[in-house]
């Protein structure tokens, strides 16, 4: 939470839930990957926030960008990113994609499979790919499953089939999972990655490039280790690894760059009880999973939240959302403790929630408006 926001919302006095996020952090998050990690190029995750004034001001600053569709490739060229500064990170893209991405000059496609390879060959051919592999996500808060990648022998065929249809065979990625609390989540990874590099090589094909994915955390409730130990101990496996040998590396962070950019404001719609004995209370607010709390799935993100009665006693509530789907409960296999004197009409700050929020609220289910958002 900084300054800067509590002042927009004092002076400005925005109606109805909504994001603030302060450019300012975002800038300081950027600085902190560059300095930390100085042979590695950024691609920032433009899924994570992609509002025009963030990418505008990352692109400015020199980062490249993290794409999954055709229309986050255009976000990122306005924003005034150039082509060579793009990658189409998606290992799930339709064959027109990948024209229209190559028609616009990107040459950096991820893959996972042989049938991903052949559509990249037949739309961009001679570009550059690089083999997504699976990662189990242990440490993760927010495991990205076995839904992308592949297991690392495998890939060593995907590059394979690649180079034999003419594309570059340029490296391999993987994603630790997000909101990664363990600073050595990326080591196996990492030997995985060196044992593919290798069986490619006996092969007569370098590949160059690993890609580290994303997976920093941003602080919710619980601190989280800074920019600066993950990238010695990604320093420290990539030598392990790769001995005197470092490929090229890039990052893709997302919710490491804007999560602790943004606070939401929202309002305390009722607060209820199931039966007069109970001891829970329901708080509802005006923003829900479907107003742009979906990470709350689960009960995995758990958001730091601010209210003006904080210095009042606190006891345990089910948090809810204002829509009339009984899933829009944020909390309630662990209860979140709030103010006792929290009531009806009274604003809460929920933060951290600069990443993965406006772009995962519905566009008007139940009549609520998308998540609106200021950046400042
Ligand atoms: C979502 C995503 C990221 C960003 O992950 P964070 O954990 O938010 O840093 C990076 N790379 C890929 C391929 C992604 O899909």
């Amino acid at each position: 939470m900084t300054a800067k926001i509590i002042d927009f919302l004092r002076e400005r006095r925005p109606e109805g839930p909504c994001l603030v996020v302060d450019l300012d952090v975002v800038r300081e998050n950027y600085l902190a990957f560059a300095h930390a990690l100085p042979d590695t190029r950024i691609f920032y995750a433009v899924k994570a926030n992609p509002a025009p004034e963030v990418l505008a001001l990352l692109a400015s600053l020199g980062s490249n960008f993290d794409c999954a569709s055709v229309a986050e490739i255009d976000m990122a060229r306005t924003a005034g990113a150039t082509a060579e500064r793009i990658s189409f990170g998606n290992t799930i893209k339709k064959e027109r994609d990948i024209a229209a991405a190559f028609a616009r000059g990107i040459n950096l496609f991820a893959v996972d499979c042989e049938a991903e390879v052949e559509k990249v060959a037949r739309a961009a051919p001679g570009a550059r790919v690089f083999c997504r592999i699976l990662c189990d996500g242990a440490g993760a808060e927010w495991p990205l499953s076995r839904k992308f990648g592949c297991e690392p022998d495998m890939a060593v065929g995907v590059l394979e089939h690649a180079h034999r249809l003419g594309l570059a065979a340029y490296g391999v990625s993987f994603h630790v999972g997000s909101q990664q609390g363990n600073v050595e989540a990326w080591d196996a990874a990492l030997a995985s990655a060196a044992g593919i590099f290798e069986l490619l090589a006996e092969r007569g094909i370098q590949l160059q490039m690993v890609n580290l994915g994303g997976g920093f955390p941003t602080r919710y409730l619980k601190e989280v280790p800074g920019v600066p130990s993950y990238a010695q101990a990604i320093d420290g496996a990539l030598k392990r690894h790769f001995g005197n040998r470092i490929p090229e590396t890039i990052i893709e962070p997302g919710r490491g760059m804007v999560g602790n950019a943004g606070v939401i404001k929202a309002e305390v719609v009722l607060v209820s009880k199931k039966h007069e004995s109970d001891s829970v209370r329901w708080v509802y607010l005006d923003i829900g999973k479907f107003g742009g709390l979906a990470e709350t799935m689960d009960e995995s993100i758990r958001y730091p939240i601010r209210t003006s009665h904080d210095a009042d006693e606190k006891a345990p509530c089910v948090l809810a959302g204002p829509t009339c789907d009984s899933a829009d409960v944020l909390y309630e296999k662990t209860p979140y403790d709030l103010p006792i004197s929290l009531s009806i009409g009274d604003e809460v700050l929920i933060e951290g929630t600069g990443a993965y929020t406006t772009t995962y609220s519905a566009v008007a289910f139940n009549g609520f408006e998308p998540l609106a958002s200021y950046v400042i």
